[in-house]
């Protein structure tokens, strides 16, 4: 199985890096802003919780994201691996995560970082914000705060995998193309160690 933990700030990438991997490697995607969204537009209490926080550029409760990935990996049991897009983003997440995958006989392959500055990320979030729809993206103090979250809170489960040996950073500024070719050398490494 290939598990793969795309990391990075809000603005990095993930999404459009996500979409060709899927592609490549015929995993599940398994994004907890999307599963968030999704809450959201079918109006459930969930939903209406984590509406207010991700207005306002913050995290939502580990316990909430963690079960929403539980029954996602539930859901698919036979997928040959799967690919977690802005999860974990606390070390309690990535410790939770660890524990589900026991559970499931497998593990994180490796997790791919994708480094940008917060210039770049301000500038490529609120040109999203013209056309995504997403408020968090069309507010730049609200870019700010996600960014500082993401510093606070996120940042530091890098560390977690790097003690595993399963860190790797990539350079995420440059052509879509180029940045996909690299992450595909880094998770075959990965794959064969
Ligand atoms: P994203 O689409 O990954 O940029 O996430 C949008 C927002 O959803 C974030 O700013 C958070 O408010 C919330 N969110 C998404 N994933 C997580 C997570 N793993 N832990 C906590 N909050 C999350």
């Amino acid at each position: 199985m290939l598990n793969l933990v795309l990391f990075g700030p809000p603005g990095a990438g993930k999404g459009t890096q996500s979409e060709k991997l899927i592609r490549k490697y015929n995993l599940v995607h398994l994004s907890t802003g999307d599963l968030l969204r999704s809450q959201i537009a079918a109006g459930t209490e969930l939903g209406l919780r984590a509406k207010q926080l991700m207005d306002n550029g913050l995290l939502v409760p580990d316990e909430v994201v963690i079960g929403m990935i539980e029954s996602k990996l539930q859901e698919n049991q036979s997928a040959p691996g799967f690919i977690f897009d802005g999860f974990p983003r606390t070390v309690n997440q990535a410790i939770a995560l660890d524990q589900l995958l026991d559970q499931h006989q497998t593990r994180i392959t490796v997790m791919v970082a994708l480094v940008v500055d917060s210039e770049e990320l301000t500038r490529r979030l609120l040109l999203r914000g013209q056309t995504s729809g997403r408020p968090d993206d069309q507010n730049e103090e609200l870019i700010r705060r996600r960014v500082q979250e993401y510093n606070d809170k996120t940042a530091p489960v890098a560390d977690y995998y790097n003690q595993q040996q399963k860190y790797v950073a990539i350079d995420g500024i440059g052509s879509i193309e180029d940045i996909f070719q690299t992450i595909c050398q880094k998770i075959e490494e990965s794959v064969v160690r």
